[in-house]
């Protein structure tokens, strides 16, 4: 290998903005409290961005990002440097209130007033507030956290590249908040506040900005990929634009794109590495490549060996013009795997987090620039992961022997639904209109120290499970109280739907740190597969059997799909998402076994996360649903046909997915449908949806107690739209967030109007 003078420049996309302790969520929350001042809780995310900043110059990066740093979130810190901010929260003077006010519909001051709407970030765990846009929106540059925060960091010493969500993407991504009006129109608009963004960027000194398209990932319609020229006519000149896009390949766009003025391209060759012979051939002569080769969005060591051999010819070719990043942003990746002293010592060593992924990147680049030393340190380093693919620990034969064998009829129950519907007429006995809930129950202040001094082993397991049997046998006599048709156990013994299974099921490694921002200051704690997944014993058995021990009504058993368990952890990328999705469907379904061999006669498996597993490209769209209802079906179709399986899932859009949702073939599903009024259900009855429905009758976001005349009205609705005989009657979700007072007035008043409802039909 030749010495290369030509340094490859490295960076990063963004870095969490949490902390490693969580300290912005919890300094937010003690401002929000009134407990803290501005000025505090401003010092408070002043500190945390000069370490980050250390951090990435300590990993040795040439730039440091910065404007990635949010108080609640990067699109609403857009919104604010736009000066673009919801009618009914803009006084004229925008400051930190005025954004949470945004976020939240209140803020310690100011009045309160609705927060705008939030949504997922792409196909992440990450949800932003929604831009909303009117005909005569302005924008006006004036909060100047951005700029300050620059200026703070060249003060530093460090060397800047701000990041921008481009105008596209900030237009893609919001919504228009009056008819018969496009919010593309705004584009030119818009571009006149980016130019003056841009200005003053240039006016501090920056040379390079990072400006964020990942909508070009995206199928977009023709007239929004043509808008992209328009927007970088206006915005070229200086300083210099990397267009950054991420999340998935956009070679589809490639010929629109290299035609744009800006001055470089990021591609996130993580999700998409065979993008990059097609970049490196069609990119313009004066252009940077920014190679996203490290995964920012996995906890996976790289295989950097391996990446210097794919990144050379790169180098070759491009000098100086090929720089190196992560993927995209590092939000979404935990902070630090120094914290995880628990971790089983073989685990570790094949992992990294964003402090460890900013040391990837900058080793990779010296190596890449001939530096010996740092060459043999990145075969060193890749050792274990490149170890991995042999490990005992890994591997399990007899889990890939039962993966292999899965067949077609795998995956399909005894009978057909319309024999199972029959079946469990007779075997369950329900009323018309069956009423239930949909698992969990308020999980008080009592059932979470519990939780806690039993992990802390302040709490024996013995007493442990004592304390959990009470918890059961209150929620039993309770909604036998209220007279509801099928009941649950109540899920006390479950801090989040997930990271249980994850706990009993091998091939999971649970971090004590590992904390990723969901939204705002909520953060979740997403559970890694290491290996291969089965279940060494019953997992639910005990507490559902229990339950139904105490009772004379159906006890409903309560599962987390394997869709979801997939979604919400980080999986393994030496097999395909549908493998590991099976391996878990064989373990849940060994559990539908167990519980229906312990007399349970009815189960549900929770999807909430079939939705949000789509592929950003529609076209991809039905190959995974296939795999996606396969695995479903695995895990639900060791169940008899008089066993009544359900499922439930909690979301908004049903229409372009309805024909997988049927092929789940699930007796009964759930879904949340309050809020909508009903209209949701039209979706099921375009389609002719054979099986059961439950339409949530109340939304158990909000604490008000639904009305029975109220519940009675969506019921008929409901009525119209699917045969009486096929509706159950139920609340939107899990009722773990709200109290008990709250919850029984609400489910007496479901009761009632199911009562009331059976007279009429
Ligand atoms: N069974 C779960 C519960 O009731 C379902 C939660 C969900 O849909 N997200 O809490
Ligand atoms: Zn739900």
């Amino acid at each position: 290998m030749t010495t290369q003078t030509a340094k490859t420049k490295t960076h990063i996309l963004g870095y969490p903005r949490i902390g490693s302790q969580r300290e912005l969520k919890f300094a937010q929350e003690k401002y929000w409290r009134g407990e803290i001042g501005q000025q505090e809780l401003k010092e408070v995310g002043s500190l945390l961005r000069h370490r980050h900043w250390g951090e990435q110059v300590g990993a040795g990066l040439d730039y440091v990002s910065v404007g990635d740093f949010a108080w609640y979130d990067h699109v609403l810190g857009t919104s604010m440097l736009l000066g673009h901010i919801p009618k009914r929260h803009d006084n004229g003077f925008p400051d930190l209130d005025t954004l949470f006010r945004v976020a939240r519909g209140r803020a310690p001051t100011g009045c309160a007033c609705a927060a705008s709407d939030m949504t997922k970030w792409f196909n992440t765990n990450y949800h932003y507030i929604v831009p909303e846009f009117t005909a005569d929106d302005q924008f006006n540059v004036s909060w100047q956290q951005l700029f300050e925060e620059v200026t703070e960091a060249k003060q530093a010493g460090h060397q800047v590249k701000p990041v921008l969500l481009g105008p596209v993407s900030y237009l893609w991504l919001g919504k228009e908040k009056e008819q018969g009006f496009d919010r593309l129109s705004l584009l030119p608009r818009l571009l006149t506040a980016y130019q003056k963004v841009l200005a003053k960027l240039a006016a501090l000194g920056v040379e390079w900005v990072q400006i964020d398209e990942p909508v070009l990932t995206l199928e977009l319609p023709k007239n929004w990929v043509e808008s992209f020229r328009l927007a970088y006519q206006v915005l070229h000149g200086s300083p210099k634009l990397l267009l950054t896009t991420y999340f998935d390949d956009i070679t589809h766009h490639l010929d629109k794109i290299v035609e744009l003025n800006v001055d470089g391209l990021h591609v996130d060759l993580s999700a998409s590495p065979e993008q990059l012979e097609a970049v490196v051939a069609q990119l313009p002569e004066q252009w940077v490549l920014s190679a996203g080769v490290i995964n920012g969005r996995n906890v996976w060591r790289a295989d950097l060996a391996k990446l210097l051999g794919i990144l050379e010819p790169v180098k070759s070719k491009l000098g100086t013009r090929l720089w190196l990043a992560s993927s995209c942003s590092l939000l979404h990746s935990p902070m630090d795997l120094e914290l995880e002293t628990d971790l089983n010592p073989e685990v570790r060593q094949w992992l990294a987090f964003a402090k460890q992924k900013c040391r990837e990147i900058s080793l990779l680049g010296q190596a890449l620039d001939g530096c010996e030393a740092s060459r043999s340190e990145c075969i060193h380093y890749s050792a274990p992961i490149k170890a991995r693919v042999n490990s005992a620990f890994v591997n399990n034969p007899d889990v890939r022997q039962r993966t292999l064998a899965i067949s077609p009829i795998f995956a399909e129950r005894k009978a057909p639904y319309s024999e199972r519907a029959r079946l469990q007429r007779s075997a369950l006995d329900l009323p018309l209109l069956p009423t239930t809930t949909i698992g969990s129950f308020p999980q008080t202040d009592e059932i979470r120290v519990q939780r806690r001094d039993f992990k802390a082993g302040r709490l024996v397991e013995a007493d442990y499970n004592t304390a959990l049997k009470g918890h059961i046998t209150d929620a039993i006599k309770r909604q036998e109280a209220l007279d509801l048709d099928v009941l649950v156990h109540g899920e006390a013994e479950r801090n989040d739907m997930v990271e249980y299974f994850a706990e009993l099921l091998e091939g999971f490694a649970v971090t004590r740190f590992g904390w990723v921002q969901s939204y705002g200051s909520r953060c979740v704690k997403p559970a890694v597969i290491v290996s291969d997944i089965y279940r060494a014993k019953p997992m639910t058995v005990e507490w559902a059997t229990y339950a139904q021990s105490l009772t004379d009504k159906l006890v409903k058993g309560m599962l987390t799909g394997p869709v979801t368990i997939l979604g919400w952890t980080f999986p393994r990328e030496d097999l395909t998402r549908e493998e590991i999705a099976n391996q878990i469907a064989l373990a849940l379904r060994d559990e539908v076994a167990d519980l229906q061999a312990a007399g349970i006669k009815v189960i549900q498996i929770d999807e909430p996360a079939i939705r949000e597993g789509l592929p950003l490209k529609a076209s991809q769209w039905q190959a995974y649903l296939d795999w996606a209802v396969n695995a479903f079906k695995i895990a639900a179709a060791s169940a008899d046909p008089e066993t009544q399986i359900h499922t439930h899932m909690c979301y908004s859009e049903f229409n372009d997915i309805i024909e997988s949702v049927a092929a789940l073939d699930a007796d009964v599903i759930t879904i949340e449908t309050s809020r909508s009024d009903m209209e949701l259900l039209k979706a099921f009855e375009e389609f002719d949806y054979p099986n059961e429905i439950g339409p949530g009758v109340y939304d158990i976001h909000s604490p008000n107690i639904p009305e029975v005349e109220h519940i009675e009205k969506l019921v008929e609705k409901a009525e119209s739209l699917i045969s009486v005989e096929r509706l159950w009657i139920n609340p939107d979700c899990g009722l773990k967030t709200r109290n008990w007072e709250e919850t029984e007035a609400a489910l007496k008043n479901l009761v009632t109007a199911a009562k009331q409802l059976r007279e009429r039909y």
